[in-house]
């Protein structure tokens, strides 16, 4: 088993959804202090800045850490806003203004594909990190709908369901969601881990 992994976030939502998942394969899961700095994300894809977060803070605090990077991509808009889908405008709403505007010339629901997608990265050691993706695919809907989640949810509509992901409870939400996905995907492999291995 893995002794100690820093979760490279203060999000308490992904805390809470992290430890849930992971807390019977790592012995102790650490929080970052609360004067951690920030670390600008700046690379070109999801791994890059996944990348970027374990090792500044493996870096600065000297264990295992695990970071990751999550976003909205739309196949109809080239994966956009993927990596930007935090910065693609000033507010949440805007954001989602501005992708049904982008998207408003694509009138078939089946053509309006997209997917969520966590990318995870548990920095080992300086050269040894270990990576997962999880994705969910569905549909951009074309009006908001439910009031729930964050982000894109209103707009979302998952696969195999008929509410998008704003209609769900936070509950049943999480246990379908892009993150989830990763993070079962990287328990999997925590679990082959030794501690010999560390
Ligand atoms: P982060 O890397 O998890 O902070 O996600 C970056 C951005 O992607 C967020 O600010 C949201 O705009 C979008 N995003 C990521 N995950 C979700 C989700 O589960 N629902 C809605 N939007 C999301």
């Amino acid at each position: 088993m893995i002794k100690k992994l820093l979760i490279a976030t203060t999000n308490i939502n992904k805390l809470k959804e992290i430890n849930n998942i992971l807390s019977d394969t790592v012995n102790s899961l650490e929080q970052l202090p609360s004067d951690a700095p920030d670390v600008v994300e700046d690379g070109a894809t999801f791994l890059d800045n996944a990348k970027i977060k374990a090792y500044a803070y493996f870096n600065m605090y000297g264990m295992p850490a695990l970071a990751d990077d999550s976003g909205l991509c739309v196949e109809c808009l080239n994966d956009a806003p993927g990596i930007y889908s935090a910065r693609y405008a000033e507010t949440p709403k805007k954001r989602i203004e501005k992708l049904l505007k982008a998207m408003e010339h694509v009138k078939d629901i089946e053509k309006r594909r997209a997917y969520f997608v966590t990318r995870l990265v548990l920095a080992l050691s300086k050269d040894h990190y270990i990576t997962v993706e999880g994705r969910v695919y569905g549909n951009i809907l074309f009006e908001e709908l439910g009031e729930n989640g964050f982000g894109y949810d209103p707009v979302f509509l998952p696969d195999g369901f008929n509410r998008s992901y704003a209609e769900m409870s936070f509950e049943e939400k999480n246990e379908i969601s892009h993150r989830k996905n990763a993070l079962v995907k990287m328990r999997g492999l925590l679990e082959n881990i030794f501690d010999s291995d560390l």
